[in-house]
C-alpha cells in the first residue's frame, strides 16, 4: 500500500512540473500580434523573464524556428556608452519621444535615406506605426514603456519596463531591441540587472544634444551619438545637421551596424 501512495505521489509531482513547465514556455514565448494597442502600463500579472526562462529557452530554440533564442546577458555584460570609437568619418542620429512625426519629416529622412536610430515608448510607436513603419533606414529601440524614472523605482518595475516595452516593439516591428536609452539620462548601476534580464546590451547615452536650433559653430566629431526628439520643427533642425555633416565631410550610419 505504502509503496502505491509512494508512486502516486511521484506521478503527481513529474505531472505538475511538467505543466509548470509548459507555462513558463508559453510566457516566455508569448508575442504580441503586430497592431495590439500597447497598454502604458504593464499588466502586473505579466511576470517579467526570470533566470529561470534560461534553461527552458535553449530547449525551445532547438525544436522551434520561428522564434529567436533570447540573448543571455549578465549585468557585467551591460556597456554603457555616449559615443562610439571610429575613424571612420561617421555619427549616429537618435531620436527621442516627443509625439510628432510629419510628413515634412518623413520627406526629410527619406530624400537623405538617413539612417535614425529611434528610442520611443510603445504607445507613440503604436499610434504612428504607419509612417514609422515607412522608414527604410530606422531601427527602433528601448526608452521605457512609460518614461519611467529608472533610478527611483523598484527592480521589478525596471524589469517590467524595459521588457514589456520591447515585446511592444517586437510586436510592431519584428525584431528585439538590444539597445537602452534611459529617459532623461537618469542612469544607475542597478539598471544593468534589468537591462540584462531583458536582453538589452547597450546603454545608449549621447555626445552631442540638438534641441530647437542648431549653433552655428557646432562641430561634430567622429563617432557622435546625436540626440533629437520628435518634436514639432524636428525637419528644419534635422535637415540644418545633415547639411552641417555634409560641410565637415560626416555621414550618419545606423548603430545596429556597430552594436551587436
Ligand atoms: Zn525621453
Amino acid at each position: 500500500m505504502g509503496k502505491i501512495v509512494k508512486f502516486v505521489c511521484v506521478a503527481l509531482t513529474a505531472v505538475l512540473a511538467l505543466e509548470v513547465c509548459a507555462f513558463s514556455n508559453v510566457r516566455a514565448e508569448d508575442t504580441v500580434p503586430p497592431d495590439a494597442p500597447p497598454t502604458t502600463v504593464a499588466p502586473t500579472t505579466t511576470v517579467a523573464p526570470t533566470t529561470t526562462v534560461a534553461p527552458t529557452t535553449k530547449t525551445v530554440a532547438s525544436t522551434t524556428t520561428t522564434t529567436t533564442p533570447r540573448r543571455i546577458l549578465k549585468p557585467e555584460d551591460i556597456i554603457k556608452i555616449s559615443k562610439i570609437q571610429t575613424n571612420k568619418p561617421i555619427v549616429f542620429i537618435t531620436i527621442d519621444d516627443g509625439v510628432t512625426v510629419s510628413p515634412e519629416l518623413a520627406k526629410v529622412l527619406d530624400k537623405y535615406h538617413t539612417p535614425v536610430t529611434t528610442f520611443a515608448m510603445p504607445e507613440m510607436l503604436w499610434r504612428a506605426r504607419s509612417w514609422y513603419r515607412a522608414r527604410q533606414n530606422m531601427t527602433f529601440e528601448n526608452h521605457t514603456n512609460t518614461h519611467a524614472h529608472m533610478t527611483s523605482i523598484s527592480p521589478s518595475s525596471q524589469v517590467i519596463e524595459l521588457c514589456w516595452s520591447n515585446k511592444i516593439i517586437k510586436g510592431l516591428f519584428h525584431e528585439s531591441p538590444i539597445m537602452y536609452r534611459p529617459p532623461r539620462g537618469e542612469w544607475s548601476q542597478e539598471n544593468r540587472i534589468a537591462m540584462a534580464k531583458c536582453g538589452l546590451k547597450y546603454a545608449v547615452l549621447w555626445s552631442v544634444a540638438i534641441e530647437s536650433s542648431v549653433p552655428e559653430n557646432l562641430v561634430f566629431h567622429k563617432g557622435d551619438i546625436i540626440l533629437f526628439h520628435y518634436l514639432r520643427g524636428l525637419s528644419t533642425v534635422l535637415e540644418q545637421v545633415l547639411n552641417k555633416l555634409k560641410e565637415q565631410k560626416l555621414q550618419p550610419a545606423l548603430l545596429r551596424d556597430y552594436l551587436k
